[in-house]
């Protein structure tokens, strides 16, 4: 009976926005598992009470989205190593009358970053939530990490919270970017409705990855100008993807599926919205 399948949701505010369900819905079709999965809309004050109210009714385990990540780690009863060192959660789990936070956006950076030599001087655009996620996934990496971002205070922060030397620079240094080897994205700059983010990428390796975080557009005016240099690029749908992939398993206990099915259902929502 649909009632007693694992029931999962997003939780945001708002969320109806959210491209959780749309992954979390294909995967469940694709493999064939039982499962449901919600969008639940919840103002700020009322995150920590009606999350738990939620999992006494049954609910497995819920994806956690703006503006509540940080609440969310408040709001467990435990927390893995990775939902404390970034300092926020995008998933709880429901286990046994206990709230389990964990953030995997670090994981989907990874999955964004594979082809990453993890060596050359890594620069990092941003300083907030997505841009811990990424020095989570950089912390232990034996290389030089440079970090740009509008607030120079905020970026500081950032470093020491990780015990990193790291150079800061402010976002239109073009010197931040001669040898990198690695350039990630952690900004909305270049989102629909955004500033473009304008920087230049001619004096990074000649092999170097740019990464963006931003999947709409997928292509932004940073990949485009990293792809006219002859430079690899990674978009935010892998970021997207990775992340999810941890969340599904734990909600519905089955692996999910690693061909590019769900890659091609959110190309298609995409383009839909735009
Ligand atoms: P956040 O905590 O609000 O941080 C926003 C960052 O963008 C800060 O560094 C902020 O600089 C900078 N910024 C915003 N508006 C700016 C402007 N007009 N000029 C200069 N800098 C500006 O947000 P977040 O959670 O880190 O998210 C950042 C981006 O990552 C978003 O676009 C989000 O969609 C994306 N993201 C993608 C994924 C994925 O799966 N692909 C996952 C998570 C996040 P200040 O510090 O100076 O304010």
């Amino acid at each position: 009976m649909a009632s007693d399948w694992p029931k999962a949701a997003v939780v945001g505010w708002p969320a109806e926005h959210s491209l959780s369900p749309l992954i979390m819905k294909t995967w469940l079709d694709e493999t064939g598992q039982p499962g449901d999965y919600v969008i639940i809309e919840c103002e700020p004050d009322a995150f920590a009470q009606a999350v738990r109210a939620r999992f006494h009714a049954g609910l497995a385990g819920v994806n956690v989205t703006v503006p509540h990540k940080e609440a969310a780690l408040g709001a467990a009863d435990q927390a893995s190593d990775a939902a404390r060192g970034i300092g926020a959660a995008n998933v709880l789990i429901w286990r046994q009358g206990r709230i389990e936070a964990d953030n995997t956006d670090h994981i989907g950076i990874a999955r964004a970053l594979e082809s990453d030599s993890g060596s050359g001087p890594a620069v990092l655009i941003g300083a907030g939530g997505a841009a811990r996620a990424a020095l989570y996934h950089l912390k232990d990496q034996d290389r030089e990490i440079r970090i740009l971002n509008r607030t120079a205070d905020r970026a500081k922060a950032l470093a020491q919270d990780f015990g990193l030397k790291a150079e800061i620079y402010a976002l239109d240094e073009a010197a931040a970017f001669d040898g990198a080897s690695l350039v990630i994205n952690a900004t909305s700059l270049g989102m629909t409705g955004q500033p473009p983010l304008s920087v230049d990428l001619s004096g990074t390796a000649s092999d170097a990855l740019v990464f963006d975080m931003v999947y709409a557009p997928l292509k932004t005016e940073l990949l485009a100008q990293a792809e006219q240099l002859g430079r690899r690029t990674a978009d935010g749908l892998i970021m997207l993807v990775g992340q999810a992939r941890p969340a599904f398993e734990a909600f519905f206990g089955a692996p999910a599926p690693e061909h590019d099915g769900v890659r091609t259902a959110l190309l298609a929502a995409l383009e839909h919205r735009a």
